[in-house]
């Protein structure tokens, strides 16, 4: 699904990616945590095509399309979704205009037509309840003024109506509480499936007990430096990332 190969990128001047392997299949749960500044937040940028980010080398495929090669918004119609570590806030356009426009360009690259004001405004509330948000949210501005785990409940919403097949998290478990956290990981484990995966970018290993990721991989210095099963996370958690230095493993 996901096949990042051989990934170098820098912002600004400097070079953050240094050469990141990354594989991933339907279906599947990638953990990647690391040490601060290590560049799991540029990876997320530069598959979204923000502006600033630039590919040096290498080459990232989503289901068989060039991602690199593709604008931001054909990104997300192509079926990628980020979830940024600071959402932003768009005052004056609402939830609900925000949310149908986007799902619209998304069924229309899929060649689904449109839905209808209603049937959209229905979803959207059965999605809104799953993430534990009162429908008001949706008249409100996006992000407009939200608290910090009321906006990460509105992405994992948006995800729900998007139905991307991969999906990036990055640290959306930052700054949570632990019921904030529960419905965030609970709004992910519902759209688990054979056909969707997700890459979870993530400090701690506490979102891990409640999202179980098949891999975890170590992000350090541009690459990854460690890869293994959920374990990995814990020795982690226990021992910092220090114990790593030294026992570099090519992924
Ligand atoms: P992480 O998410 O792993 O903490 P980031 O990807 O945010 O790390 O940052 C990786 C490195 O890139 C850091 O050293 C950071 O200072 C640098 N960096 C990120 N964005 C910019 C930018 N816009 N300009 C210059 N340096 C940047
Ligand atoms: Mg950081
Ligand atoms: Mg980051």
């Amino acid at each position: 699904m996901l096949s990042i190969k051989n990934l170098h990128a820098r912002v600004e001047e400097k070079t953050i990616l240094k050469g990141l392997n990354l594989e991933v299949k339907p279906g599947e749960v990638h953990a990647i945590m690391g040490p601060n500044g290590a560049g799991k937040s540029t990876l997320g940028y530069v598959l979204s095509g923000r502006d600033g980010y630039e590919v040096e080398q290498g080459s990232a495929m989503l289901n068989g399309t060039d991602l690199l090669a593709l604008e931001t918004e054909e990104r997300a119609r192509a079926g990628l979704f980020l979830a940024f570590q600071y959402p932003v806030e768009i005052p004056g356009v609402s939830n609900l205009e925000f949310l149908k426009a986007s799902v619209d360009a998304v069924r229309k690259a899929r060649g689904e037509d449109a839905l209808s004001s209603a049937d959209f405004l229905k979803l959207a509330r059965a999605a809104c309840k799953q993430v534990n948000l009162p429908a008001e949210f949706l008249k409100r501005g996006v992000n407009e003024g939200f608290s910090g785990g009321e906006k990460k409940r509105n992405e994992i919403m948006q995800m729900i109506l998007l139905e991307p097949s991969l999906c990036i998290l990055d640290e959306t478990d930052s700054g949570l509480d632990i019921d904030a956290l529960k419905v965030v990981a609970e709004g992910v484990n519902s759209q688990r499936s054979e056909q969707r995966a997700f890459v979870v970018v993530t400090h701690y290993q506490r979102l891990l007990d409640y999202i179980k990721p098949d891999y975890v991989h170590v992000l350090a210095d541009g690459k990854i430096v460690r890869s293994g099963g959920p374990e990995l996370a814990k020795e982690l958690e226990a021992q910092g990332y220090s114990w790593l230095a030294g026992h570099e493993v090519s992924a």
